[in-house]
């Protein structure tokens, strides 16, 4: 049962992480336009970061144009615009049968719903979520290893499982705050709250955090 307390402190740790970063949004580069390009860069970034998706994908999305170029490639076509990134052959591949799904079940145009996201082939749970917030507007806290550690250790949560975390946080938080969450918390885990040394003494939360000083490794 999640209690008024549980929710209020919940709400003091996004408001004062908020106010650090007013400006956290998604740092990967795409045409606000297309969400097909987000999709692609979402596709890309799993075991990978941002800075290397954004390295690649100008050139990428220079050569395959839109949804209909990447479903009449071959994975080996588009592997050569990826290599410096982890997992290409299999990313290429996801890639393209993304784009045949998308062409074929979908008319062309990335859906706006979660199943159905979640049904593109290398398009999970937390990609659907980051699909949906970033692209429709749609209220979802995707759990990445930065927001699923900050959630644990400020002890919003104990769960591990990232799905498990998300139930948790959006209990916690009100609905209308859930994109800001995801993007407030992936920035605090990025530049303060970092995996293996945490930097407590420039964090604003240091106060009420039940980990400040501890040097955690998860
Ligand atoms: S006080 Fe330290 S462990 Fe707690 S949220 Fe801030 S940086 Fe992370």
């Amino acid at each position: 049962v999640t209690t008024k307390k549980q929710q209020k402190n919940a709400v003091y740790f996004l408001d004062q992480i908020s106010h650090r970063f007013p400006d956290a949004k998604i740092e990967l580069k795409y045409d606000e336009k297309d969400p097909w390009q987000l999709l692609v860069a979402v596709v890309l970034s799993a075991q990978s970061t941002d800075v290397g998706v954004n390295k690649v994908t100008p050139r990428l999305f220079a050569r395959f144009k839109n949804v209909q170029a990447f479903a009449k490639a071959e994975s080996g076509q588009v592997e050569p615009f990826i290599q410096s990134l982890g997992f290409f052959r299999n990313k290429a591949k996801s890639l393209v049968a993304a784009a045949r799904k998308v062409v074929a079940d979908f008319q062309g145009a990335v859906p706006g719903d979660r199943e159905k996201l979640e049904q593109i082939p290398g398009v999970g749970p937390k990609s659907a979520a980051v699909i949906m917030a970033n692209a429709f507007g749609e209220p979802a806290i995707a759990v990445d290893t930065h927001v699923g550690r900050i959630a644990r250790r400020l002890g919003l949560t104990k769960q591990k499982d990232p799905s498990k975390v998300e139930i948790e946080l959006e209990k916690l938080l009100p609905k209308a705050r859930w994109i800001e969450a995801h993007h407030a918390f992936i920035w605090h885990g990025r530049r303060i709250c970092v995996a293996r040394k945490p930097c407590c003494t420039q964090c604003p939360v240091t106060e009420r955090c039940p980990r400040v000083g501890v040097t955690v490794f998860a």
